[in-house]
């Protein structure tokens, strides 16, 4: 599965915020074997959201879109959402009555709005907070809050799912630049893809169909590189997941 990350606010553009979301997507998606392929940042704008929820949801298999879904003005994500269906945003019925059923309150006391959402959406419950998710379609709309937006997501975490890769990782002290001879040659050998990150030494990420091959495919570089020891060697064969 090939999915989108859209992350929405002007506190993410301007800095003010670190967009600790969409990491945090990202993580969760690659544990269960889903392909996250995008993220995008837009501002509180309808237009912006529409288009760019427009093109991801004709390109990728489905499209996880946070932030402003509160009531106040500055939220205008659900209006972006809708609006790149063509639909209005109108009131929920399933909305009003699970806040009614879960919350001090009853639909009437929230601010206007609060229980509004694309026209066809299937509500999405939020058990940290108030403002109520959606999901139309392939595209899921989940509050900014980390909290709510983690807690929501584990409501429709079944949904999302792909084939798990295995992983093996290899430290080396060897600058990236010398390395190219042998990255070539574990890729000639063996049906893997390398993902190579520098940093105090350079983390060689080796990712296979099944943990055999990527064993093997480790264990040849780790023959014939300069190995960091001061780097704690993960375990082999845990079957971590995800590209
Ligand atoms: P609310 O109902 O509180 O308005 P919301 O769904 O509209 O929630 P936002 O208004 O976009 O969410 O953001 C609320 C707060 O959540 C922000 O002030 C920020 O602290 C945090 N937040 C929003 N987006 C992100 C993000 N991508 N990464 C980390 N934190 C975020
Ligand atoms: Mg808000």
């Amino acid at each position: 599965m090939r999915v989108a990350v859209v992350t929405v606010g002007d506190e993410l553009l301007s800095g003010d915020t670190v967009d600790t979301n969409a990491s945090w997507l990202c993580d969760r998606l690659d544990d269960r074997g889903v392909s996250v392929e995008r993220i995008t940042t837009v501002p509180d704008r309808v237009a912006d959201i529409a288009r760019v929820v427009n093109e991801y949801r004709a390109e990728y298999d489905a499209v996880i879109v946070t932030g402003g879904v509160g009531p106040t003005h500055d939220d205008v994500t659900m209006d972006g959402v809708a609006a790149a269906f063509g639909r209005a945003v109108v009131p929920n019925e399933a909305a009003a009555a699970w806040i009614a059923d879960h919350g001090d309150y009853s639909a009437d006391d929230l601010t206007e709005g609060t229980t509004h959402l694309p026209e066809g959406a299937r509500l999405l419950r939020n058990p940290e907070g108030v403002a109520p998710g959606a999901a139309l379609e392939s595209v899921y709309v989940l509050p900014g809050v980390p909290a709510e937006m983690k807690a929501m997501f584990e409501t429709v975490a079944g949904e999302f799912t792909g084939e798990r890769g295995y992983v093996e990782e290899v430290h080396t002290t060897e600058p990236e630049s010398a390395l190219i001879d042998r990255l070539d040659g574990v890729q000639e050998r063996f049906d893997v893809s390398i993902g190579s990150y520098p940093g105090d030494s350079v983390r060689l990420k080796v990712i296979a169909a099944d943990a055999a091959t990527a064993r093997d495919a480790a264990d040849w570089l780790r023959e014939r590189v300069d190995l960091a020891t001061e780097v704690e060697q993960p375990e082999q064969g845990d079957g971590e997941t995800g590209q």
